[in-house]
């Protein structure tokens, strides 16, 4: 084979792998998905024309990522695929014609779903209650997120079919929870997801299930596997809904292409007015009978395909390029565009990052611009058009000083953001204020963006520690626009209130460099309160697992610093709270020092009554010895039994086991 044609697909392969990492475990994708598929496209069509580049290791022969650490492994009992795609009618129609070959008729029936933009979940319910969850994984291993799924309040923990059910559908983000969550990121320069897929995927992939919960996910299912069968999509569909599952309301049976089309042009319309994203539409047979003669590739089922939505780009001129301070003094470049429609909406600014982009791609001011709607969310600038006077358009400059207090910006080497460092600068104190006050940190209902500006404009609050005296200004607030006495208690209220707050939240508040709400609880557990977090070493910061040198750096030169001690200082004196409060539900360490064994079958599987038995402080093991308290012995047990009965053990059936742990 040419050496050209192998290195052009190798570099496709190494890229798409990469891509796909980022994607699928890291939830960062570095490329939006219209150029990865365009690669997967060109390897595609490259591995059809010279199949010995076929391997097995190929992004064509492999489904998502590998699981995550912090979760367990789940093995599914049978694969969960990918879907091909089609990205036009004539894609489409060769699909149907492939069917047509077994069903030897033309017109075939489809059901047509929505292609819901979130991620694969798998449910498992014995004898009507979910035990198990678990994400899609590579297809045969997937991560069991079972204690967070069950925070998702579409998601029935219980329902009326007994037996194993095992259902399967796309968790999701709704737009609105996504533009929340985006908001409140790009308030705390946290990074910002780049659509409601990975937002979704990243939040399911959280350790901490509360976490999950503040977010407010969704799900829709659509596949069912259960001993009640079903002989087709509709059916499945019908049935998942009786059972009271989450189906998606626009699914419709369509009995042939014709039908499909339009289907697909109506969505296409719709799309951008559904409160959740879409990214093209899956056909599937509807005849089950057919789907094992159809059958499968080693990625994908034959008998269902994915449309995909062309991805919209638009052009327009690119009005200027300016400057945001962040909380943490980081410098955010945007655009302001001639207003362009794009993906429904008025698209009228884009985010730049950082100066470095801009100087990339060579951007100017007066210069036309390629937008898109990444994930069809962020809108992006993505390219210029270089036309015959842009040579002509003055170079981009970088800003040298603040947008806001004109001092001169910093850069930290080895990064390529611009940092503000001046710490009186009025944008900062302003977003670092409402941080501060924000729902993550110490939740002051009725101090949010609007009112932080106000109040501070109208010299009333000016720093983090004023928040606590505004008590003292009850007058100043009532002489200000739409502020009543309700208001002025109500918020006052709030603040009282958040001086009970465990030592996270205000932690977090602080607004220290690097500390997300996550660290801050990792550190709040550890240190248990804020005096010894002052003391600590950045040595014996790095040492705790969560916590890099990076963030103990910056714990501790934050901690060194003068003012900051004061602004301390000051909130204790308001009586501030700085303990960290165990709130998790203390269960009752009955089984400690116990040894159990587990045999039989139960009505969950083992590592279901292993939980129940590790969290009484029990040990479990898997072998019966003299040393074992208790055999829990299901139905069919065999030699565990036996020797538990020759060694005198304690046997238990389930439900005398459910007596005791009560
Ligand atoms: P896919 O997302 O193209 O299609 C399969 C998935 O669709 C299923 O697993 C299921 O989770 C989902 N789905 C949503 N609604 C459905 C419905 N009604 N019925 C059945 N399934 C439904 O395939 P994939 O393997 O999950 O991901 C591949 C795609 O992901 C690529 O085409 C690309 O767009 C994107 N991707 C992007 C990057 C990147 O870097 N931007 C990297 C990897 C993958």
């Amino acid at each position: 084979m040419d050496k050209k044609i192998l290195d052009r697909y190798n570099l496709l392969k190494t890229k798409l792998i990469q891509w796909g990492q980022e994607y699928y475990e890291n939830d960062t994708p570095s490329v939006d998905d219209a150029e990865y598929d365009q690669a997967m496209q060109t390897l595609l069509a490259l591995e059809e024309q010279y199949p010995e580049l076929i391997s097995e290791d190929s992004p064509s022969q492999l489904i998502g990522g590998a699981v995550a650490s912090g979760f367990s492994k789940y093995h599914h009992t049978q694969a969960m695929m990918s879907l091909g795609d089609a990205f036009s009618v004539e894609e489409l129609e060769k699909f149907n014609q492939q069917i047509s070959k077994v069903s030897n008729q033309i017109d075939n029936p489809y059901f047509a779903e929505l292609k819901i933009d979130g991620l694969s979940i798998a449910l498992i319910y014995e004898e009507g209650r979910l035990v198990t969850a678990a994400t899609r994984g590579d297809g045969k291993i997937g991560e069991n997120v079972t204690n967070n799924v069950r925070q998702i309040a579409a998601i029935p923990l219980t329902i009326p079919q007994k037996g194993h059910v095992e259902v399967r559908g796309e968790v999701y983000l709704p737009k609105a929870e996504f533009e929340k969550l985006n908001h409140h990121r790009l308030l705390n320069d946290e990074p910002l997801f780049a659509n409601p897929r990975n937002a979704a995927a990243g939040t399911l992939r959280q350790l901490d299930p509360k976490i999950v919960r503040n977010r407010h996910l969704s799900a829709f299912i659509y596949y069912y596997y259960g001993d009640q069968k079903v002989a087709s999509q509709s059916e499945a569909i019908a049935h998942l809904k009786t059972l009271g599952f989450p189906t998606n309301p626009e699914g419709k049976l369509c009995q042939n292409l014709t039908e499909v089309k339009t289907y697909i042009q109506e969505y296409s319309d719709k799309r951008n007015n559904l409160p959740y994203e879409i990214d093209g539409i899956v056909l599937k047979y509807n005849d089950f009978n057919l789907y094992d003669e159809i059958g499968y590739t080693a990625k994908v089922p034959k008998w269902a395909i994915a449309y995909k939505f062309p991805a919209e780009v638009k052009e327009t001129t690119l009005l200027d390029i300016y400057g945001t301070v962040g909380r943490t003094g980081k410098i955010t470049y945007n655009a302001k565009l001639n207003p362009v429609q794009l993906a429904g909406t008025n698209v009228g600014a884009a985010t730049l990052n950082n100066a470095q982009f801009i100087q990339s791609l060579d951007l100017r001011i007066g210069g036309k611009v390629k937008v898109k709607k990444a994930g069809d969310i962020i809108p992006e600038v993505i390219s210029i058009s270089k036309g015959k006077t842009y040579a002509n358009l003055p170079v981009f400059v970088p800003l040298t000083h603040c947008p806001v207090c004109d001092s001169l910006l910093e850069k930290n080497t080895g990064e390529v953001d611009q940092y503000c460092i001046n710490i009186d600068c009025p944008a900062q104190i302003k977003r670092s204020i409402e941080h501060f006050a924000s729902r993550g940190a110490q939740n002051i209902v009725g101090l949010g963006e609007m009112i932080v500006v106000q109040l501070y404009e109208n010299e009333i609050l000016t720093d983090v520690v004023g928040i606590y005296e505004l008590k003292d200004k009850v007058d100043q607030l009532l002489a200000l626009d739409k502020f009543g006495q309700k208001k002025v208690d109500n918020l006052l209220a709030s603040i009282e209130k958040s001086k009970q707050n465990s030592l996270e939240r205000v932690l977090f508040g602080l607004g220290i460099r690097h500390i997300g709400n996550k660290t801050a609880l990792i550190l709040a557990k550890e240190f248990r309160n804020l005096d010894t977090l002052m003391q600590t070493s950045s040595e014996a910061f790095a040492l705790v697992e969560g916590v890099g040198e990076v963030v103990a750096e910056s714990l501790v030169d934050w901690f060194n610093e003068t003012r900051n001690q004061h602004v301390i200082q000051a909130l204790k004196e308001h009586g501030l709270n700085f303990d960290y409060f165990d709130n998790s539900p203390v269960i009752p360490q009955t089984l400690t020092g116990q040894t159990w064994v587990i045999t039989g079958t139960l009505s969950h599987p083992r590592q279901y009554f292993e939980a129940i038995i590790q969290a009484r402080g029990g040990k479990t093991s898997s072998s019966v010895s003299a040393k074992t308290s208790y055999l829990l012995a299901g139905e069919m047990t065999g030699s565990k039994f036996n020797k538990a009965q020759e060694l005198g053990v304690k046997i238990l059936t389930e439900a005398e086991f459910n007596d005791l742990i009560k």
